[in-house]
């Protein structure tokens, strides 16, 4: 296994805000202090280009690592945010499918992640595409936990029962040492009684964490990815990038305790 914190942040059901949590809790581990690479598995690229890199200027991308066995050290990119991130594109579509009759394709990400360990990530947070299919069983072969955006405002708790089920298959079958970390509450309105209501219910439900603080709902968001940064520099004193300071602080602080 490798030396690095490896944070699979999934969910099934797009607009949870994955993506957003994953360029947020990155440029703010980086702000303190912690070596990051952030890893784009969804073909859409909305990661790769939120942080300020249009995926058709690139000749190497996260796919032909995964599916060619190149060097992941050759793709990785720095970024202005004080993160690295292993790019993806469009071309990331067509390796899911050339993996699906593949050897050994639930290791691809958790060997590319074991190519860097001599880069000395602290930590290496993966942006899961919004399906169960092979990237996402990839990433959480290759993590150590996994945490869970969820949107309270609508129902959208209804996949995660089945997002569970694909964890612990993953851990009965390739990866043990996977944790849930816990959800994470994203766009919320603490105002409404509902928001309220359905957290209590998700964690009840399914007996799972619920990191604090919530994020916020913020205009702020839909604004940085155009920007080619996260919020946290967009925004430095936005409440949604200091809710996301506050859980990468207790992250971490996780990490120290085990
Ligand atoms: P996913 O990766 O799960 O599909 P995204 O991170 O792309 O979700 O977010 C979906 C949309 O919601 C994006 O337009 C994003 O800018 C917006 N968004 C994310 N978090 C917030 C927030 N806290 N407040 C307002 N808008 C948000
Ligand atoms: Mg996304």
């Amino acid at each position: 296994m490798s030396s690095s914190q490896v944070l699979a942040v999934a969910n099934q059901k797009g607009g949870v805000a994955k993506t957003t949590s994953v360029a947020s809790l990155g440029a703010a581990l980086a702000e303190q202090g912690s070596r990051v690479l952030l890893v784009d598995l969804d073909p859409q690229a909305c990661l790769t280009f939120s942080l300020g890199i249009d995926p058709e200027d690139l000749e190497l991308s996260v796919h032909h690592v995964l599916t060619k066995g190149l060097d992941p050290a050759e793709v990785v990119i720095e970024t202005e945010d004080g993160v690295d991130l292993l790019p993806a594109t469009i071309e990331l579509a067509r390796a899911e499918a050339d993996l699906l009759t593949r050897t050994g394709r639930e290791y691809v990400v958790r060997s590319a992640v074991e190519d860097l360990e001599p880069r000395g990530y602290d930590w290496i947070l993966l942006d899961c595409p919004p399906s169960l299919g092979v990237l996402t069983v990839a990433a959480l072969t290759a993590a150590g936990g996994v945490v869970i955006p969820l949107q309270c405002e609508t129902l959208s708790h209804r996949g995660v029962g089945q997002l569970l089920d694909t964890v612990h298959d993953v851990r009965r079958f390739t990866n043990r040492s996977l944790e849930v970390w816990g959800v994470l509450p994203t766009l919320y309105d603490g105002r409404t009684r509902h928001a309220r209501t359905v957290l209590e219910t998700i964690s009840e439900t399914y007996d799972l964490d619920v990191l604090d603080p919530p994020i916020p709902k913020s205009i702020r968001f839909a604004e940085a990815p155009a920007a080619g940064h996260s919020i946290l520099r967009t925004s430095r004193g936005n409440k949604g990038a200091q809710a996301y300071r506050e859980v990468a602080a207790s992250l971490a602080g996780r990490t120290r305790g085990a």
